[in-house]
C-alpha cells in the first residue's frame, strides 16, 4: 500500500498547442528505425551463393574455349534466376516490414485534462504518461504520483528483480510496469533515451530462420553435397564411356543443378512471408514466422474468457443487496439509463445503501467515462467502465482528484481492490471485487438504515444471490466499505453491501469458431479468472462441452498425474491465477499436445513463453504479454486464432507440395540423363536446356503452387503430428514413380526421335520434359483431392504461371535468339502429338487414384 497524502494532484497535462510546439522542437518520440535491406542489396544477395558461383565459372569456362552462345545462354540464365530471386525476396521483406509497422506501441497519457490512448510516436517533452501493470514505459520520465510501482529494468540492467520506485524517481524507455500505477512526466524522448542511445550502440537484430527454413536449408545442403559425388562419377562414367570431355564437365555442371533444388529456401521464404500477411488481413500478426507453421500443428487452445471469447463490453445489469435488488436499464457506456426498484427510479440521494454502493463504484476505479462526438467512450478497465457507468446512472457525486489517500490496487492473483477515501472530516475503506475474496473480509453488512453482523444466513443468501447471478452468465461483482477512524487502509471487517451483476455478451463469430475447432480435431480448455459458474454458463452459450470444472485453489491441490487425467477431458479453469496457466500448458505438452495458449496480463508472460504459440491480445493486452507472444490477435477474437490455425495448416500443406513438386520434377531430369550416359547415347538436354527448365520455368510454378488456397476440408482433420516431417516415405515413393515416369518417357521420346537427328530428339525431350513438369503440377494442388474437389480454376496464379512458362518454352523453341541460345529447333505437330501422349497419363492416373483413394478410405471423422 502507498500513501498517497502527499502527492499533487494530478495535473490537467499539456494543451494541443504545447504539444505542437514541442513536437516542433524535439520531433517524433521515435528511433531512427532500423535500415531495411535497399533493393539493390536484396539483388545482389542472389548472387551469394556457391551455385551461381560454380556456374559463373562455368560461363567463364565456355567463355575461354570458345563457346561463346553457352557462356551467353548460362549469363542470362543466372541473371533471370538472379531477377526471379529478387522479386521473391523483395516482396517478402517488404510484406515482412509492413506486419513490422501493424504494431506500433501505444501510451496512455493526460492531455487537456482527459485521458487518452495515443501512438508512443506522438509523445513529446512535458506530456503526462500514465503507466500500469504490463504497460512497457514509452519515454524516459520523472514519476509524479505512483501507486506500489515495480519497474522490470532487465532490458536495461540485465537485472530481472523488479525494482521498486517512487515519486521523484526516474522511469526509462522500454523497461516494463510489474505491477502498480504511476503518472510520469516525460523527460526524453526517441533517440534522447537511455534506451535510445543503448539501442543506437547495437544496431538492430536480424530475424531468426524457422524450424521449416532451417530444415529445408539442410535438405538443400544434403542434395548438394549428393550432386555434387553423383556429377562427380557421371563426369568419369562419361569420360570413361568416351564421351567428349568439355561436354561431360558441363553435363556435370548441369547434373549438379538438376539435383539441387536450388528455388527451395526462396520459395519457402517467399511462402511463409506472404502468407504471414495473409495472417494480417485476417486479424492475426504472427510476430515469428516460426508461429504459423507451428500453428497449423496446434491441438489445443487454452484461451481466457473475458474479451477473447466475450466482447468485453461491460454493463452493470442488476444490483443485489440483502434488504432487496434493483434494475438498471441501459447498455454500453452511456450513461443515459436508471436504477429501477420496484418500478421506481432511484437516484443516489433517495437510497443510502444505494449511495454507499455507488461511491465505491465511483471512487474504487481508475476508468473514466467521456462524451465525445461518436458518443460514450471509457478509458480504462471494462469492469470499472461498467461501475462508473452504473454510478452515473444513479446520479452519484464524481471524485474530486484529491479525495483518494491511499489504494491496494487490483491484480489478477487478489481479485479485489481498496482505496481509501477522505469524506468530509473522515476517512473510509472502498473495496470491490470478486465476491469470495471480498466476503472473506466483511463482518458486517448494511440494510437500508443500519449496520449489523453479517450472520451465516446473510452469508448463505449472498452466496445464493451470487449463484443465480452466475449462472445467468454475468460476471459479480462485490462492493464493500469500513470507516476508518484510523486513516488507516486495512482491508478488514468491512461492512457488505452488495453484489453487481454485470453482463458480456459472447462474440457472435466465436460459437461457430469453437465448432469448427473441433472439427478440426483441436480442443478448447478455458483457464479463467471468473467464477466457475459465470465461466461455465458462457461457455454452454458457446457451445463448448464442459465435463469438469476447477478452480485455482482446486487445482493447487492437484497433483501432476491427477492433472493429466484431467485434461484428457474438456475442462474449464476458473478463479485461477496467471501462474497456474504455466502449469496447465507443461502439462498438456507433457501429453504432446502443441498448445496455443492466449494470455493479456503482465503475469501471463511465462505462460505465453512456455506454450507452443502463445497469442496475446493487440487491443486489450498488455505490451509485456505480446512481448512475450508469437501471435498477436489484432481484433482480440477467439475466432481469429483458430482462423489463424487454418491458414497455419493451409501453409504447412502448401510447403509440402511445393517440395514434392520441385524434387520430383528434378527426380525426372536426373533419372533421364544418368540412365542416358550409362547407356551411352548422345547427351538426352544439354546443360543450357537442364538450367533453363530448374532454374527459370520450375521456380516460378513453385511459387504459384505455395499460393495454393486452402482445401476446402482442412479443418475437417485432427491436427498434424508435430514429428510430421515434409517429405514422408508416401512423398518419397511420389517423387520417385513420377521421377522414373517423366525420365524414361523423355528418354524414350529421345530415341525415337533420334533417327530424324539429334538435335530435333534433343528439342522434343527438353520440351516433353518441360511439359510433363508443368502439367505434373496438377497432382500436387492437393496431395489428397483430385482436382474437381478444389476446382480447376481456384488458383489463378498457377494458371499463369503455366501459361507464361510454357509460352517461355514455345519461345524457346520456334524464336531463332532462343533458339541459338538453347539449342533448338524447331517441333512439328508429329512430335507434340507423342509428347501429349506421354503427357496424358501425367495429369489423369493422380486424379484417378485420389479419386479412388478418397472413395475408399475416407478419413474418420473426428470424434466428437
Ligand atoms: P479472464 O481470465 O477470462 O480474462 P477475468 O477478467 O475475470 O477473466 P481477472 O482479470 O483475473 O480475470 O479477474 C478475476 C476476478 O476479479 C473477476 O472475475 C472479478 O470478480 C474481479 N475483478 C476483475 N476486475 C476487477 C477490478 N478492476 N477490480 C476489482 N475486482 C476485479
Amino acid at each position: 500500500m502507498e500513501d498517497l497524502t502527499t502527492q499533487t494532484a494530478s495535473d490537467a497535462g499539456l494543451s494541443q498547442a504545447q504539444v505542437e510546439e514541442a513536437r516542433a522542437r524535439h520531433g517524433w518520440n521515435a528511433l531512427p528505425s532500423a535500415r531495411q535491406a535497399g533493393p539493390l542489396r536484396v539483388f545482389l544477395r542472389q548472387f551469394a551463393s556457391v551455385l551461381i558461383a560454380i556456374l559463373i565459372i562455368a560461363a567463364g569456362l565456355a567463355l575461354v574455349l570458345g563457346e561463346v552462345v553457352d557462356a551467353v545462354t548460362i549469363g542470362v540464365v543466372v541473371l533471370l534466376n538472379a531477377l526471379l530471386g529478387f522479386v521473391q525476396e523483395w516482396r517478402a521483406e517488404t510484406a515482412l516490414a509492413a506486419l513490422k509497422k501493424v504494431l506500433s506501441p501505444k501510451a496512455m497519457v493526460i492531455r487537456d485534462g482527459q485521458e487518452q490512448v495515443i501512438a508512443a510516436r506522438e509523445l513529446v517533452p512535458g506530456d503526462l504518461i500514465v503507466l500500469g501493470p504490463g504497460a512497457k514505459v514509452p519515454a524516459d520520465g520523472a514519476l509524479g504520483r505512483a501507486v506500489d510501482l515495480r519497474i522490470d529494468e532487465s532490458v536495461l540492467t540485465g537485472e530481472s528483480v523488479p525494482v521498486s520506485k517512487a515519486r521523484g524517481d526516474s522511469v526509462l524507455t522500454g523497461t516494463a510496469v510489474v505491477a502498480g500505477r504511476a503518472e510520469a512526466r516525460v523527460t526524453a524522448i526517441g533517440g534522447q533515451t537511455e534506451f535510445g542511445k543503448i539501442a543506437q550502440l547495437t544496431g538492430s537484430f536480424g530475424t531468426k530462420q524457422t524450424d521449416l527454413q532451417v530444415k529445408l536449408g539442410g535438405l538443400a545442403r544434403q542434395l548438394g553435397a549428393a550432386a555434387l559425388l553423383v556429377a562427380a562419377a557421371v563426369v568419369g562414367l562419361g569420360i570413361f564411356m568416351g564421351q567428349d570431355p568439355l561436354d561431360m564437365v558441363m553435363t556435370g555442371l548441369s547434373l549438379s543443378v538438376a539435383i539441387v533444388p536450388e528455388g527451395l529456401p526462396a520459395v519457402v521464404t517467399i511462402t511463409l512471408a506472404l502468407g504471414a500477411a495473409a495472417m494480417v488481413r485476417q486479424r492475426a500478426l504472427a510476430r515469428r514466422l516460426q508461429a504459423v507453421e507451428t500453428l497449423g500443428a496446434a491441438s489445443v487452445i487454452c484461451t481466457d474468457k473475458t474479451g477473447t471469447l466475450t466482447e468485453n463490453k461491460m454493463t452493470a445489469t442488476r444490483i443485489w443487496t440483502v434488504p432487496g435488488s434493483y434494475a438498471v436499464t441501459g447498455t454500453g457506456y452511456d450513461p443515459a439509463g436508471h436504477i429501477e426498484q420496484d418500478g421506481r427510479r432511484l437516484r443516489a440521494v433517495d437510497d443510502r445503501l444505494l449511495s454507499a454502493l455507488l461511491e465505491v463504484a465511483i471512487y474504487c476505479s481508475h476508468a473514466r467515462i467521456h462524451q465525445n462526438a461518436d458518443g460514450w467512450t471509457m478509458v480504462g478497465e471494462p469492469t470499472e467502465g461498467a461501475l462508473i457507468t452504473l454510478a452515473y446512472k444513479g446520479w452519484c457525486p464524481l471524485p474530486g482528484a484529491r479525495d483518494v489517500l491511499a489504494e491496494i490496487p487490483f491484480s489478477s492473483e487478489r481479485k479485489r481492490m481498496s482505496v481509501l477515501r477522505q469524506h468530509g472530516d473522515h476517512a473510509v475503506i472502498l473495496c470491490k471485487g470478486a465476491p469470495e475474496q471480498v466476503l472473506e473480509i466483511c463482518s458486517d453488512v448494511m440494510e437500508q438504515d443500519a449496520v449489523r453482523a453479517l450472520t451465516p444466513e446473510d452469508r448463505a443468501a449472498i452466496e445464493t444471490a451470487y449463484r443465480a447471478m452466475a449462472a445467468d452468465g454475468q460476471r459479480v461483482i462485490a462492493l464493500a466499505r469500513r470507516v476508518a477512524p484510523d486513516h488507516q487502509l486495512a482491508e478488514e471487517q468491512l461492512t457488505f453491501l452488495g453484489l453487481v451483476g454485470l453482463i458480456d455478451p459472447p462474440r457472435q463469430e466465436v460459437r461457430g469458431a469453437i465448432a469448427a475447432a473441433r472439427s478440426a480435431g483441436i480442443r478448447i480448455v478455458m483457464i479463467t479468472g471468473d467464477s466457475p459458474i459465470t465461466a461455465a454458463a458462457i461457455a454452454g452459450q458457446l457451445g463448448l462441452t464442459i465435463a469438469h470444472s476447477l478452480t485455482g485453489p482446486e487445482l493447487d491441490d492437484l497433483d501432476d498425474s491427477a492433472l493429466s487425467d484431467l485434461l484428457s477431458h474438456d475442462v474449464l479453469f476458473a478463479r485461477t491465477r496467471p501462474e497456474q496457466k504455466m502449469r496447465i500448458v507443461a502439462a498438456l505438452q507433457a501429453q504432446g499436445q502443441i498448445v496455443a495458449m492466449t494470455g493479456d496480463g503482465v503475469n501471463d508472460a511465462p505462460a505465453l513463453k512456455q506454450a507452443d504459440i502463445g497469442v496475446s491480445m493487440g487491443i486489450r493486452g498488455t505490451d509485456v504479454a505480446r512481448d512475450a507472444s508469437d501471435l498477436v490477435l489484432l481484433d482480440d477474437n477467439f475466432a481469429t486464432i483458430v482462423r489463424a490455425i487454418g491458414e497455419g495448416r493451409r501453409q504447412f500443406a502448401n510447403v509440402q507440395k511445393f517440395v514434392r513438386y520441385l524434387l520430383s520434377s528434378n527426380a525426372g531430369e536426373v533419372i533421364a540423363l544418368v540412365v542416358n550416359i550409362a547407356i551411352g547415347g548422345p547427351l538426352v538436354f544439354l546443360a543450357t536446356q537442364i538450367l533453363w527448365m530448374n532454374l527459370v520455368t520450375d521456380g516460378v510454378t513453385a511459387v504459384a503452387l505455395g499460393l495454393e488456397k486452402a482445401e476446402p476440408d482442412h479443418m475437417e482433420y485432427p491436427p498434424r503430428d508435430k514429428h510430421t516431417r515434409i517429405l514422408g516415405l508416401g512423398g518419397v515413393v511420389t517423387i520417385a514413380c513420377l521421377g522414373l515416369y517423366t525420365g524414361m518417357a523423355s528418354l524414350w521420346i529421345f530415341y525415337h526421335l533420334l533417327d530424324q537427328g539429334v538435335d530435333l530428339a534433343r528439342t522434343a525431350a527438353f520440351s516433353a520434359m518441360v511439359v510433363f513438369e508443368k502439367l505434373s503440377v496438377f497432382a500436387f494442388r492437393s496431395l489428397r483431392l483430385p482436382g474437381w474437389r478444389i476446382g480447376w480454376f481456384s488458383n489463378p496464379l498457377l494458371l499463369l504461371a503455366l501459361t507464361l512458362t510454357l509460352g517461355a518454352q514455345a519461345a524457346a523453341i520456334y524464336w531463332p535468339p532462343m533458339q541459338a541460345l538453347l539449342h533448338t529447333v524447331p517441333m512439328g505437330l508429329a512430335e507434340w502429338q507423342i509428347v501429349g501422349w506421354f503427357a496424358l497419363p501425367i495429369v489423369v492416373v493422380p486424379e484417378l487414384l485420389k479419386s479412388l483413394g478418397r472413395a475408399n478410405h475416407r478419413p474418420a471423422p473426428v470424434a466428437d
